[in-house]
């Protein structure tokens, strides 16, 4: 049986909780790298809404400014591992920018890092962010799994297991998962639901294996959908169908 079916909501207050795990690409224009502050604003207007109604966890990315994998052994000068860790301060520099966008619009949130840097955020400590998000602050995590070789896709599927989250809301560039990248094959099939093995027999590659691996496990559901279309961010926290949804045979058939 999976998790968000073998209990009641963890919180208080009754409300829903959830992990949005958002991609580098959120912090920025299409196309473009760095932080561009009109697409975090954009952001953070959505999940401003959101929250009044809903417990929420972000698992930062960190991918528009740098990814790990980039350096590979036979990269010059630098380490892959090096990288990663680099990849994960990038991911509590997106932290830092959305956490005053939030509190700009009124938001109470706390950064949390996975790599302790008391002078910019709180060291995570579960229980500490459980509390956090029945106060009804919103929860910033920061530097993945505080691991090299792995994203934060993993860090969101670990986060979210933790923090009891009803499910994972993976906000991407694309409508939800197809059967090829839909950006460089015009003829990609949209999938409104899949299990978590036809995701995995079929290679897909909008999260990682290692993420959907963990979320089978533990029937942990997953809805991947489009931040950049208009409302969408607020339609997939407030619980309505929007893009993908990846979980067990039961649970799509319900
Ligand atoms: N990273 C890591 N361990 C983690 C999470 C992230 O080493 O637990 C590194 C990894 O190099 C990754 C980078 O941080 O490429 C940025 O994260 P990610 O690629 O997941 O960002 P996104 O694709 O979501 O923008």
């Amino acid at each position: 049986m999976g998790l968000a079916e073998n209990k009641t909501s963890p919180t208080k207050l009754g409300k829903r909780r959830v992990v949005l795990k958002i991609s580098g690409d959120g912090f920025t224009r299409p196309g473009e790298r760095g932080i561009v502050m009109d697409a975090v604003l954009q952001l953070a207007e959505q999940i401003a809404r959101a929250a009044q109604t809903t417990e929420v966890a972000i698992v930062l990315g960190g991918g528009n400014i740098l990814r790990g994998a980039q350096f590979t052994a036979a990269s010059r000068g630098i380490r892959e591992a090096t990288a990663h860790y680099m990849g994960m301060l990038a991911t509590v520099i997106n932290g830092l920018a959305l956490q005053d966008a939030l509190e700009d619009l009124g938001c109470e949130t706390r950064l949390m890092t996975a790599i302790r840097m008391e002078g910019v955020a709180e060291p995570y400590i579960r229980r500490r962010a459980w509390r956090h998000l029945e106060k009804g602050r919103i929860v910033l995590l920061g530097a993945g799994t505080g691991r090299p070789f792995v994203t934060t896709d993993t860090a969101a599927a670990q986060w979210a297991l933790e923090l009891e989250a009803e499910i994972i809301l993976k906000a991407t560039r694309v409508d939800g998962v197809y059967s090829d990248d839909p950006e460089r094959n015009p003829h990609a099939v949209f999938f409104t639901s899949l299990t978590y093995e036809e995701y995995l027999s079929r290679n897909l590659g909008v999260l990682d294996r290692e993420a959907v691996t963990k979320c089978m496990q533990y029937g942990l559901p997953i809805r991947v959908f489009n931040f950049r279309r208009e409302g969408n961010l607020e339609r997939a926290l407030a619980g309505e169908k929007v893009g993908t949804l990846i979980a067990d045979a039961a649970r799509l058939s319900s």
